[in-house]
C-alpha cells in the first residue's frame, strides 16, 4: 500500500502516522517528492481500509498495491489450488456436479443420481434447504432431504453437495456433506462465511446476485480468514437490466477471478440461464474459458419439478452435453 501526503506535512504529523501503522504490524518508510510526500507501506496492510486512512489529516491518498483479499489473490499464493472433495480434486480434475434443485424424493435423487453418475457426473447436487423467493413456495424437504442425499451417495458413491441457509445447521452438514454449497443470496452472510470457516469441510461459494468480483473475493477471504482455505468458487450469473434470462452469465469473470486468486472456479450455467435450452452452449462456454468444473441442474421429470423445472436437463440431454463437453475440453488442453 502507499499513502500519499501533502507536501507540507510536518515532521510529527509523519511520526505519529507511521506510529500509528507500526500498532497494526505494518512499517513504513518515507519518500519526500517534487509535490508530495510517500509513504510506501508494507507488512500486514490487509488489514487497513483505505477509505479510513483517506480520511486522516494530510493524506491526499491512500492505495493498494495487493488485494485486501491476500490468502485467496494469485499475487500472494501462485499455484492453483486443489479442493479434494472424496476422490475428485477440484482444480486439478475437471469436476461435473449434477442433480435436482431440490430433493423431492428417495426415489427422484436416486434415479437421478445414477442416471447423472453414468453420464459422468462426479458429484451430485440436491437443495434440501431451498433460499424461495416466496415464503409460500417449496421450502425443501429439510433434514430428511439430507437424509435421501445420503442414501443417494450410499447407492451411487457420489459425494453430495447441498446449500446451507444457516449456521445452526453446521454439525449435520459436517457430518453428512462433502461440499457445502454457500447460495448466491447468502454470499455475504458474514456470520455464516466465519462458521464455516471454522470447519475443514470444502466450501462452493456462490457468486451474490449482485457483488462485485472483489466482493466475492472478500468473502472468499471470510471463510479462509478463519482457517478454512478449501473453498471452490461459483459463478452464477448476477442480475442485469436484462430480463429474458434469468441471470446473465458473466463469462468474463472466470479468466478474471482465475488471474486474481488461486482458487478453482465452477460455473452453474442453470440459474445463470433459467433456460434448459441455454444450458448447453453456455456449458460449453464455461469450459472455452477456462472453467475448473460445472454445476448443472438435471431432472427425471423437469415438466413436475417442484423446484427450477425450466431450467433442468433431462438425463439423456445431459449425458450428450458431456460427450460435446469433451470436444471442447479437448480443444482447451483439458481432460473430461
Ligand atoms: C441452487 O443452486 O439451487 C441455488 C439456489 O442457486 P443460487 O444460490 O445460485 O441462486
Ligand atoms: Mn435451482
Amino acid at each position: 500500500m502507499i499513502l500519499v501526503l501533502q507536501k507540507n506535512t510536518p515532521e510529527p504529523a509523519i511520526r505519529q502516522l507511521l506510529a500509528q501503522l507500526a500498532l497494526q504490524n505494518v512499517k513504513g518508510g518515507c519518500v519526500a517528492g517534487e509535490t508530495s510526500i510517500l509513504l510506501p507501506l508494507v507488512g500486514e496492510t490487509w488489514r487497513l481500509d483505505p477509505a479510513a486512512l483517506q480520511a486522516l489529516p494530510y493524506v491526499q491518498e491512500a492505495r493498494r498495491l495487493t488485494p485486501a483479499y491476500h490468502l485467496a489473490a494469485r499475487s500472494t499464493h501462485p499455484e492453483n489450488t486443489v479442493v479434494p472433495v472424496g476422490d475428485v480434486r477440484v482444480g486439478a480434475d475437471f469436476c461435473l456436479i449434477a442433480g435436482p434443485c431440490a430433493v423431492e424424493s428417495a426415489h427422484q435423487i436416486q434415479t437421478v443420481a445414477a442416471a447423472v453418475k453414468a453420464a459422468g457426473a462426479v458429484m451430485l447436487r440436491g437443495g434440501a434447504f431451498k433460499p424461495r423467493t416466496s415464503p409460500y413456495s417449496f421450502q425443501g424437504l429439510k433434514e430428511v432431504g439430507l437424509d435421501y442425499l445420503k442414501g443417494a451417495k450410499k447407492e451411487t458413491g457420489l459425494p453430495i453437495v447441498t446449500e446451507i441457509m444457516s449456521p445452526y445447521m453446521i454439525e449435520r452438514f459436517v457430518e453428512d456433506v462433502d461440499l457445502i454449497q454457500v447460495g448466491a443470496r447468502n454470499m455475504q452472510n458474514f456470520e455464516l462465511l466465519k462458521e464455516l470457516g471454522k470447519t475443514n469441510k470444502p466450501i462452493l461459494l456462490k457468486r451474490g446476485l449482485a457483488a462485485t468480483i472483489e466482493e466475492w473475493l472478500m468473502a472468499a477471504e471470510y471463510i479462509m480468514s478463519e482457517g478454512n482455505e478449501n473453498v471452490i468458487l461459483c459463478e452464477r450469473g448476477i442480475r442485469t437490466f436484462e430480463t429474458y434470462t434469468r441471470n446473465t452469465l458473466d463469462v468474463s469473470a472466470i479468466p478474471a477471478v482465475k488471474k486474481l486468486s488461486h482458487l478453482p472456479v465452477v460455473v452453474d450455467p442453470s440459474h445463470a440461464a433459467g433456460l434448459w435450452w441455454m444450458v448447453e452452449p453456455l456449458a460449453k462456454a464455461a469450459v472455452a474459458v477456462g472453467a475448473d468444473g460445472l454445476i448443472i441442474e438435471v431432472h427425471n421429470n423437469p415438466e413436475a419439478a417442484w423446484c427450477d423445472g425450466a431450467q433442468s436437463l433431462k438425463p439423456d440431454r445431459f449425458a450428450k452435453l458431456m460427450g460435446d463437453l469433451r470436444g471442447i475440453a479437448n480443444i482447451v488442453g483439458r481432460e473430461l
